[in-house]
């Protein structure tokens, strides 16, 4: 049996290195994940109190409209209940959009390097893919502008964008918002809308009401911590969540996982929490970067991609035999440098501590040759 001609040229996704297999091979005791952006203050005690409500029913299917976490984000984002499709993680919903609006003669446009799933899904349906590089680690507004043509169906931006962290800000949306031709959908993913610092961030569900063309995707998989759960969603005109949702499976999101994400929903403690500790522990890094002359891209998030003097994998190979786990971006399409999840402060103390003998040494060495 073959597959489509496309999976000649694919393979699964590779994910960043799991804590017990890197114990085993390194013979540690204690591992720090650095590397998929998830929170390291874990989740909502709220939701671990809460879920054996969840488990009592499980021969029954889930409830497919998601009907209580429905009502609460469209009450909290003050959008119609309508306008929201659920997905397994918005991952699904990247899928989603990918089945329903792109197939062989169309094409879409994306960032490199961004958030490598809309290429994987726009590839699997036969859509042509327009790559337009970051600029220092920012969309290229205009570039990608230039690249739309009458077969454009989807044009994506990750902001901030996975994996530099760099933000699209309110006057560059608007831009975008205002100059793209309205038979192409806008995709904004905003999986860590929470972090986000600045005010000069678009506030992007109120400009639904303006651009029908609009959807904008968050999760619960990043600040609030339900990664293991699966849930996210989009947000858009009740004329495209309509075609979204023939697209969708009818119980993609489980039980546990709608009740979960709407008690997390509710704990604006944890999420505070979080999202400060976040903010403290992302200056103290940036701080030791300048400190040991490493640069890296500004970033929104509760990561720093950090570019580096030699290749990420040499610098990922040396924090993994520490216990560190980051994420080379020889994987994400910028060789020299490594995204590194923000952590708790002793965490982050060790691995501060670890990379500047790190770099010491390759000066070290740089200097004898
Ligand atoms: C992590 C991430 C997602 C995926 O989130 P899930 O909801 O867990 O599927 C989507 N987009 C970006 C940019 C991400 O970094």
């Amino acid at each position: 049996m073959r597959g489509k001609e496309i999976f000649n040229q694919m393979s699964p996704y590779k994910p960043g290195k799991q804590i017990e297999d890197v114990k085993k091979e390194y013979g540690l005791e204690k591992i720090v994940k650095l590397a998929s952006n998830e929170n390291p203050f874990g989740y909502s005690t709220k939701v671990k109190q809460n879920l054996s409500n969840w488990t009592e029913h499980l021969e029954i299917y889930p409830d497919g409209y998601a009907t209580n976490l429905r009502l609460a984000l469209a009450d909290k984002l003050d959008v119609d209940k309508d306008q929201l499709v659920f997905g397994c993680g918005s991952d699904e919903v990247v899928d989603i959009i990918c089945r329903t609006f792109l197939e062989p003669g169309t094409n879409t446009i994306m960032a490199s390097p961004t958030f490598p799933q809309y290429k994987h899904n726009a590839r699997i349906q036969g859509a042509a893919i327009k790559e337009v590089a970051l600029v220092d680690g920012y969309h290229d507004l205009e570039g990608m502008l230039n690249e739309v043509d009458e077969q454009t169906k989807v044009l994506w931006l990750c902001t901030p964008n996975n994996p530099t962290g760099c933000l699209i800000n309110c006057e560059q949306f608007t831009y975008v918002m205002d100059n793209c031709p309205k038979h192409v959908l806008i995709v904004v993913d905003e999986a860590y809308y929470e972090y986000i610092e600045t005010d000069d961030a678009p506030d992007t569900i109120a400009a639904l009401k303006k651009y029908p063309n609009l959807i904008v995707l968050r999760t619960f998989s990043k600040a609030y911590g339900l990664a293991g759960l699966r849930v996210g969603y989009g947000v858009t005109s009740e004329e495209i969540a309509t075609i979204l949702n023939i697209t969708r499976g009818p119980f993609n999101t489980t039980t546990i996982a709608q009740g979960s994400a709407l008690i997390a929903l509710e704990d604006e403690e944890f999420l505070q929490f979080s999202v400060n500790q976040n903010k403290q522990n992302k200056q103290d890094f940036i701080k030791f970067l300048d400190s040991i002359g490493l640069s890296y891209y500004d970033s929104e998030t509760n990561f720093v991609f950090v570019k580096l003097p030699v290749p990420g994998d040499e610098l990922f190979e040396y924090l993994l035999h520490k216990g560190f786990i980051v994420r080379s971006g020889e994987a994400l399409g910028h060789p020299y440098g490594v995204r590194i999840t923000i952590g708790n402060k002793p965490d982050m103390d060790e691995l501060q501590q670890i990379m500047k003998e790190y770099f010491t040494s390759v000066n070290k060495k740089e200097n004898i040759h």
